[in-house]
């Protein structure tokens, strides 16, 4: 037996410990196991992604997985810019996904109907349990359930000694999401094979790009300006910035402190006790760039902007 898992999820949600927590746990169940995380950009909110096989027989084959049996997404805002890692899925193997929607309403978004899918709400049961928006434990409480192993007390072992702190409340997570997960099994058999192969450079994780000959990278690796404007940030979040015009005194510090330039000053029409209706300047977001961190809302004066769970 072996089976290939791929863990797409972002910097921050603890995807290489519940790798290594999955790891952990099979071997102390008997299994043989091999765990490799890749990092794209080292950021909080990045994609990240983590290749585990897990075999009864050892094998020396640490080369990234190319078709996995099982692909593990973190965050259905990823369902899209990782579209490959899902169509690489083999016919009849499972996709588990982090997600607060209805369950139908997800399959719908994974689009195959000959792998198996379980759906489950990985940040709220997070939330709920660990006070983090960290869905890490949560999925391998999932994995468990589809896949049959590890058995539940390997998996709080393991968390014991991946995270040394937390563990009950880590554990009480998975084991949440062990016992509450949707599965929607395959429907139709498909073809022998995965459509596609993951590809192995990283570069998938940021969507289109082109792959230069080392003469052709610009002196410094630099980039150049406007250059950014490719990488829409704003699919990273999991919370996204509201304000309450009401009590914003236009001040400012939400734009000075914003790390991705996604505070924006702009014109919003208001009418006066007087019944006329004015412009005036104001602040609002770019949701395509903003990628959640919070720290307008941190460094706001007056408490006019909230945080609140997008996914
Ligand atoms: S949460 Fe606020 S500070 Fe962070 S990226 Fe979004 S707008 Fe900028
Ligand atoms: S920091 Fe708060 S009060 Fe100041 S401009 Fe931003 S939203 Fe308005």
């Amino acid at each position: 037996m072996r089976i290939d898992t791929v863990w797409i999820g972002r910097g921050g949600q603890g995807i290489v410990t519940a790798v290594y927590i999955v790891a952990h746990a099979s071997i102390a169940d008997g299994f043989y196991a091999l765990a490799n995380p890749e990092f794209g950009a080292e950021r909080r909110g990045a994609p990240v992604k983590a290749f585990l096989r897990i075999s009864d027989t050892f094998e020396d084959a640490p080369e990234p997985i190319k078709t996995p049996d099982v692909a593990v997404i973190l965050d259905d805002k990823l369902i899209d810019p990782m579209r490959v890692v899902i169509d690489a899925v083999k016919p009849g193997g499972y996709v588990l996904v982090s997600s607060g929607k209805d369950p139908e309403k997800v399959a719908e978004l994974i689009g195959r109907k000959d792998v198996n899918i379980a759906v489950v709400d990985g940040i709220g049961i997070a939330l709920k349990h660990v006070k983090l928006a960290v869905p890490n434990g949560p999925m391998v409480g999932v994995f468990a359930r589809v896949m049959g192993f590890p058995k539940l007390q390997s998996i709080k072992e393991a968390i014991e000694s991946q995270l040394g702190k937390a563990v009950e409340q880590n554990f009480a997570a998975a084991e949440e999401a062990y016992k509450t997960a949707v599965i929607i099994p395959a429907t139709e058999q498909g073809t022998a094979k995965a459509a596609v192969e993951i590809p192995t450079t990283s570069a998938f994780l940021t969507g289109d790009y082109e792959l230069v000959g080392w003469d052709k990278i610009p002196e410094g690796g630099l980039t150049y300006p406007g250059s950014s404007l490719r990488y829409k940030t704003g699919s990273w979040r999991v919370e996204k910035p509201i304000i309450d015009h009401s009590k914003c005194i236009m001040c400012r510090k939400c734009w000075m402190f914003c790390p991705d330039d996604a505070v924006l000053e702009v014109w919003r029409e208001t009418k006066l006790p007087s019944g006329r209706v004015v412009r005036v300047k104001a602040i609002d977001f770019s949701y395509e760039y903003c990628k959640g961190c919070g720290i307008c809302a941190d460094v706001c004066p007056t408490g006019a902007i909230q945080m609140v769970r997008e996914i």
